[in-house]
């Protein structure tokens, strides 16, 4: 198996770790990488390196971002009032790409997941309630329609109501265990419209 020569097995191995990336994509991406003008390279491994050392989290609703408070929480204009959990950064990126929601969002940056191990400390619920002692009407749970985005809903559903603030479910027409960000913006916004109140 030696026959591409360290450097080469090494990029390849590199690449196949990355998710989503076969053995057979890796080698194709290797290939097209060493095949590319010296300076483009240096172009994308330092974009690599400089997004992962600036990249952080928005101290609001914990989004991946590269200032302090995202783009989103930094806008007057957005609706601060309320606001939708979501698991990840993509599930917001996909709601965002609907273009209609007006409110912010919270990422929890997971589920819980008790087979995992991962309880409701694991996740950013205590940023989220903190959040609520703020000028809050409405709390939209968007986790997906798993059992573990179901569960995190019902959780979440409990530890807010008693603060009298609005809580409702965005609606099941999202499949299930699908992951938000594969569902087209015409079902996103057909499970936001369609919310219903927990
Ligand atoms: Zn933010």
């Amino acid at each position: 198996m030696d026959y591409y020569g360290s450097q080469i097995n090494n990029l390849i191995a590199q690449l196949s770790a990355l998710p989503g990336i076969g053995s057979k994509s890796a080698q194709r991406l290797a290939f097209h990488i060493i095949n590319m003008p010296q300076e483009k390279v240096e172009a994308l491994a330092s974009s690599l390196t400089e997004a992962r050392s600036h990249v952080r989290y928005c101290v609001e609703c914990g989004t991946l971002t590269d200032s302090e408070r995202c783009p989103i929480c930094a806008d007057a204009k957005r609706d601060h009032r309320t606001i939708m959990v979501v698991e990840t950064s993509r599930d917001l990126a996909a709601y965002e790409r609907t273009g209609r929601y007006e409110g912010v969002y919270h990422v929890l940056q997971g589920v819980i997941n008790p087979q995992l191990g991962i309880g409701p400390a694991d996740i950013r619920l205590k940023e989220l309630m903190q959040r609520l002692q703020g000028d809050v009407e409405e709390v939209i749970i968007a986790t997906g329609s798993s059992l573990e985005g179901e569960t995190t809903a019902m959780y979440i559903s409990k530890l807010i109501k008693p603060a009298g603030i609005r809580v409702t479910r965005i609606a099941s027409g999202v499949p299930v265990g699908g992951d938000l960000e594969y569902i087209d913006e015409v079902t996103l916004l057909r499970a936001l419209d369609g919310r219903v109140e927990l």
